[in-house]
């Protein structure tokens, strides 16, 4: 691959093994690599190199992770993978909210790794253009111009809050919704702590959309932090 075609990976670690072995395997992956070791450096290497991913670390010498991603969300929409520390639990919600896409909780596999960032570049497309108009999942075909869901060919009959629940899981497909982001954009603001009208809502979208509601292939559950629309493989 041309160095200068492939995509700039941001690494903000403060761990020189893991810097390496993260480096090392971007780069055979077709990456290029950009290195920062604390939360204001790595500010700024987003803003003055415009990676295409920013991998970081939650746990950074000079200022927390949440924070570090909640600035660069301030005036970039560059997706942003967390990788949490060995062994320590984190808020994932917070994480979440403070605008991180995506996170990875050590050990992880590389091939893991590289499968997620992937799935972020993807992603990127839609966002800096054109939302694509047609969502699909294997037999299940979403029209956002027609505004019709079909299901093998067979039209299904959602409600407002359903089809608005299934154009935000697939628009988003792979990325983790929590439920305060759903509970926002569906119902407002006020709503942000009525968290079961999601699982109610989630539940029938289950049954009209999955082949066995009880074990979904399409909308995953993230326990305790809200919901996943798998990716097609
Ligand atoms: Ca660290």
């Amino acid at each position: 691959m041309n160095p200068t075609l492939a995509p700039v990976i941001l690494v903000i670690e403060d761990d020189p093994a893991i810097q390496k072995v993260l480096r090392v395997s971007l780069e055979a992956g077709g990456y290029q690599v950009v290195e920062a070791r604390t939360g204001q450096d790595g500010v700024l290497q987003a803003a003055t190199r415009s990676p295409d991913v920013i991998i970081l670390d939650l746990g950074l010498p000079d200022m927390a992770g949440e924070a570090t991603a909640r600035e660069i969300r301030q005036w970039s929409s560059v997706p942003i993978l967390v990788v949490s520390a060995r062994g320590k639990e984190f808020d994932k919600v917070a994480v979440l909210d403070a605008g991180v896409d995506d996170y990875l909780t050590k050990p992880f596999s590389i091939q893991e790794l590289l499968a997620r960032l992937r799935a972020l570049l993807r992603r990127r497309r839609p966002v800096d253009h054109a939302q694509p108009a047609v969502f699909q999942a294997g037999d299940l075909v979403l029209d956002v111009a027609q505004r019709r869901v079909t299901l093998a060919d067979r039209p299904v009959h959602l409600t407002r809050h359903e089809y608005r629940l299934l154009c935000l899981l697939m628009r988003h497909a792979g990325r983790v919704l929590t439920h305060s982001y759903l509970l926002r954009e569906i119902w407002g603001p006020d709503a942000a702590e009525q968290t079961h009208y999601i699982r109610v809502y989630i539940n029938q979208l289950r049954r009209k959309i999955e082949a066995d509601p009880s074990r979904p292939r399409h909308i995953l559950t993230e326990p305790g932090v809200g919901y996943r629309w798998a990716e097609s493989p």
